[in-house]
This record gives C-alpha cells, sequence and structure tokens, in this order.
C-alpha cells in the first residue's frame, strides 16, 4: 500500500487539449477553457472547452443520424455485446480510469477503483442482459364486435430517441454509465454533458466505446456548464433529458424539458435522507451503520445519511463512540491507498461546506466534532457531527451534500417515523433494528424511493432506484428504467 504514480497514459491524457468528443472523435472546442482542478491540491490539472452553440449542433446531428443510422439497424443483442465489450475495455484500463477520475474528483482512490469502474462494469453487464429483454405485450381488446370481425392487440416498446444525460460532479463515471447504457440497451443515442467540475472520465470513456466497436453518434460527450445543458434540452433534435444533479436545477431542467416541446424527463435529485436506530442497536453498531451511511466519498453521495435520528438512552454513548471512529479516520492524499478520507470536490462547495458549519454555530447547534476545514492546500475539511435539539433546525433540514452528519434524539417509535418523513424529499432511507417485524412495519410508511434495513447506499443495477417526493421523478435500473427510455406504441388490427 502506497501513494500511487500516476500512469505514464494518465499523464499524457491529462497533458492534452480536451473539449467534446463528437460523431467518434475527440474535438479540441472553441468555447471558452474551464480549468478542471484536482482538489487534493487545489491545482489545475487540465481545461475543457465550454460548449459552443455549433457544438451543441453538430453534437445533436451527429446523435440524429446515428439514431436512425448506424443504431438503428442493430439487433438487441448486438447492442448488448457491445456493452459487454465497452465493461471489458473499462476492466482493461481499471487503473486508468481510476487515476483519472481520482485526479479530478479527490475521490480516494480504492472508491474510484471499487465503485466508479468495478460497480460501473456491473452496471453495463446488467443493462446488456437488459437489452435483450425489452418488449411489449400482447393484449385481447375489450370491446364486442359489432359485425363479426375480431381485433387483436400489442404494444411495441419503442426507443425515445436522443436522450441528454446531465450528471453531477459526484460520481462522473457510474453516473454517466447509468444514463447512456439505459439510453444504449433501448435503442436510444446518447449525448452526455459531463460536469465542468468532472468531464476527463466520460472524454476517456468514449474512446474506449470507440475502440469497443460502437459506431460514430452514438455515444457523443459534451463539455460545458449549465448553458452547454440548456441548449440541449431546448434542442428540436433532443427527445429526452435523463439529469442526476440538485433539486433546484432539476426545476429548472424539468421546467424547460416542459417548454421544449414536452421532451421527456427523468429527474434523479438531491434529498436530505433519514436514517433511524431502534433502541436494540448497540452503539458499536450504530456507529459503523453512521460511517457506512454518512461519510463515504465525504458524504458526497446523493443517497448518503444527513438526518440521523437515535433513541435518546443511546444518543450520548453513539456521539462519543462515533467522535472517537473519526478522530481514527486517516484524512489525506486522495492517491495514498491508505486514506480513508479525501477532500471535498470543489471549491464552491467546501465553501458552501464551511458556510454550514458557520450555520451551525451561529444558530446555537452543538458541534460534537470537526466543523472545521483543515489548515494546507486543498478542499479538505474534517468529518463532522452535529447535535441539535429542533427539529425544526437548519442543518436537520437542508442538504449539505457532504460529511455533516446532523443528530436528533427521539423518544418513542411514533415520533421516529413523523421525523423520517418530516422532509419534502424522499430519495433514500435506512432504519436499523434486529427486529424485522417492527422494520417490516415501518417500511410502507416510509416515504422514500429506496428503504434500507440494516444497511445504507447499496446500489444495485437489479433494483429499481429514484426519488419519491421533491428528489425526483422516474427510476433507474431494474426493469423500471424501460419506462423512461421507451415510447409504448399500441397497435391494433382488424381481421
Ligand atoms: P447541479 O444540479 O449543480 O449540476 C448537475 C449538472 O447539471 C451539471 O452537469 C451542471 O452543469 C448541469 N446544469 C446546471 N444548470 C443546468 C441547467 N439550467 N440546465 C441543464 N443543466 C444544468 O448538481 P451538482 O452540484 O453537480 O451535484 C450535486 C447534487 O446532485 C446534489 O444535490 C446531489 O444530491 C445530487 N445527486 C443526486 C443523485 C441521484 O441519483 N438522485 C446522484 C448524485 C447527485
Amino acid at each position: 500500500m502506497a501513494v500511487v504514480s500516476l500512469l505514464p497514459q494518465v499523464e499524457a491524457f491529462l497533458a492534452r487539449q480536451h473539449g467534446h468528443f463528437i460523431d467518434g472523435k475527440a474535438v479540441a472546442g472553441s468555447g471558452a477553457r474551464i480549468a478542471v482542478v484536482n482538489p487534493a491540491t487545489g491545482a489545475p490539472i487540465a481545461s475543457i472547452a465550454d460548449a459552443t452553440s455549433e457544438e451543441v449542433d453538430a453534437a445533436v446531428a451527429s446523435s440524429r443520424r446515428a439514431f436512425h443510422g448506424a443504431w438503428a439497424k442493430t439487433t438487441p443483442a448486438e447492442r448488448g455485446n457491445f456493452l459487454l465489450r465497452l465493461a471489458d475495455l473499462f476492466s482493461q484500463n481499471r487503473e486508468e480510469l481510476a487515476q483519472i477520475e481520482t485526479s479530478q474528483s479527490g475521490k480516494i482512490i480504492q472508491i474510484s477503483r471499487a465503485f466508479e469502474v468495478d460497480q460501473a462494469v456491473n452496471f453495463l453487464r446488467y443493462y446488456a442482459g437488459a437489452a435483450t429483454r425489452i418488449n411489449g405485450e400482447t393484449i385481447t381488446p375489450s370491446l364486442p364486435s359489432f359485425n363479426g370481425e375480431r381485433y387483436s392487440a400489442f404494444t411495441r416498446r419503442e426507443p425515445v430517441g436522443v436522450v441528454v444525460g446531465i450528471v453531477p460532479w459526484n460520481f462522473s463515471i457510474m453516473i454517466a454509465v447509468w444514463k447512456f447504457a439505459s439510453a444504449l440497451a433501448t435503442g436510444c443515442t446518447s449525448i452526455i454533458k459531463a460536469s465542468e467540475f468532472t468531464p476527463l472520465t466520460m472524454l476517456r470513456i468514449a474512446e474506449l466505446a470507440t475502440e469497443a466497436g460502437l459506431p460514430d453518434g452514438v455515444l457523443n460527450v459534451v463539455c460545458g456548464g449549465g448553458d452547454a445543458g440548456r441548449q440541449l434540452i431546448a434542442h428540436s433534435g433532443t427527445n429526452k433529458v435523463s439529469f442526476t444533479g440538485s433539486v433546484p436545477t432539476g426545476i429548472a431542467v424539468g421546467r424547460s424539458a416542459m417548454e421544449a416541446k414536452l421532451t421527456r424527463a427523468t429527474l434523479e435529485l438531491g434529498g436530505k435522507n433519514s436514517v433511524g436506530f431502534l433502541p436494540d442497536v448497540d452503539a458499536d453498531t450504530a456507529v459503523a451503520g453512521i460511517l457506512e451511511a454518512g461519510f463515504v466519498h465525504q458524504g458526497q453521495v446523493c443517497a448518503a445519511g444527513e438526518r440521523f435520528f437515535i433513541h435518546r438512552s443511546r444518543i450520548d454513548e453513539t456521539l462519543e463512540k462515533l467522535s472517537q471512529a473519526l478522530a481514527t479516520l486517516k484524512i489525506g492524499d486522495p492517491m495514498d491507498e491508505e486514506t480513508q478520507f479525501g477532500p471535498l470536490s470543489n471549491q464552491a462547495h467546501f465553501d458552501k461546506i464551511n458556510q454550514f458549519f458557520r450555520q451551525a454555530r451561529s444558530e446555537g447547534d452543538e458541534v460534537v466534532y470537526g466543523g472545521e476545514s483543515l489548515e494546507g492546500p486543498g478542499y479538505f475539511v474534517k468529518p463532522t457531527v452535529i447535535r441539535v435539539t429542533d427539529a425544526g433546525a437548519s442543518l436537520l433540514n437542508e442538504e449539505t451534500f457532504g460529511p455533516v452528519a446532523t443528530f436528533y434524539a427521539y423518544d418513542d417509535e411514533e415520533e421516529l417515523l413523523r421525523l423520517f418523513n418530516d422532509t419534502p424529499y424522499g430519495l433514500s432511507a435506512s432504519l436499523w433494528t434486529s427486529d424485522l417485524s417492527k422494520a417490516l412495519n415501518y417500511v410502507p410508511r416510509i416515504e422514500a424511493g429506496t428503504v434500507w434495513v440494516n444497511m445504507h447506499t447499496f446500489l444495485d443495477p437489479a433494483v429499481p432506484f429514484g426519488g419519491a417526493k421533491a428528489s425526483g421523478i422516474g427510476r433507474e435500473f431494474g426493469s423500471a428504467f424501460i419506462n423512461d427510455y421507451t415510447e409504448l406504441k399500441s397497435v391494433i388490427i382488424r381481421h
């Protein structure tokens, strides 16, 4: 175990002039340059170009050609095989992709390898299999015939068209894979609008896709900020947007999509996810659960827990043990294989989290652990534990999207249920207890797209994922994604 040195091919990749990937080729881009910064040092490591309207037009034209041309001619099995070949190339280039990701996002290298690459491979393989299982149904029409004629009916699942995938900065590979693999499996073509903070991995993945034999234009990558996303949604040549990001941006995206002639929209948004421990859970088990729920990738996980509810009889001991555990976390260089906790992913987010620390103090919350940034370069903060005594406290209700776990003591189990649901959001929740019968009584009453029991942030490609309430519209994974990437066509035949 050691500090990882960048592979020569990663250094060469970072040194290139990056822009977009359109119609099978890397394009330098003629728009304003946007620096890509290593959050562990604060130093620029590369730059990309903000998309111009000509580049957006070129990407959309290329995607439409591929949708009606080469991609339309492929069979479901061929589309699945393409995704399998890409999965193999991910594995063969695992270290290169992981190092690019850690360099641009500050994700610790072990998580870049295990989640961004290996988990993305699992998703690619899952979607490859799904490509051959996208079917309509046969239906017996219900109305009587008047003159002895008969009717037969069936439905077809047809690809919705050119799908724009808009991706946040926290999982630049995995979330992009969710979007383009869904699109490709259903026969759509995909344009990924990478995050301006973490655009580099997708540019390399598009090259791997070409190496895997994907026809030009089936997967394009457009870089830039929110305006590039807006242009893609508003473009008459795109048919759907699949967005993952914050709630306010998601609302703006949904509005733009509706205004652009009802462009289809799937919105995977943020939230303020609840984690509740019943009194039977001892402090050591709770601490392990809190670390799993709240601190992976410095809390920058959409499904991470941020609202923690612990029974009053257990909370003091649990917070004491949690503080001890956090004090042993090795914070530092994300390229060091022994590091357990890296920097926040960008300056804006670092500023936002520091503002939450100030807010907690100014509102009289108890900062049990952390609540400060670290001296030196890079966007490092301490993992933080806040205790509030008012269920209306800001820190218990506003998404921080960082390593800020806020705790509240509850007294009875009906109160716990109210606390779970007393939020406008509903992406995920977890309940911890060894009493399975109690857990199963809670599950239907918790308002969230995913409820985990005795675990947190476990995403499986076979299990649908998405937000209830203000955490989104639509579902990814499972077979649920098929609804969102296809149009259902009904066919009725008189005979
Ligand atoms: P963000 O909403 O700021 O940006 C997301 C993406 O949208 C970026 O690519 C950005 O350039 C683009 N964008 C910005 N304005 C746009 C506009 N008007 N039109 C079109 N595109 C626009 O989110 P972020 O800061 O990158 O990511 C953090 C947020 O994402 C958190 O709120 C987190 O909870 C959420 N998130 C949700 C999930 C999920 O699956 N539900 C997963 C990861 C992150």
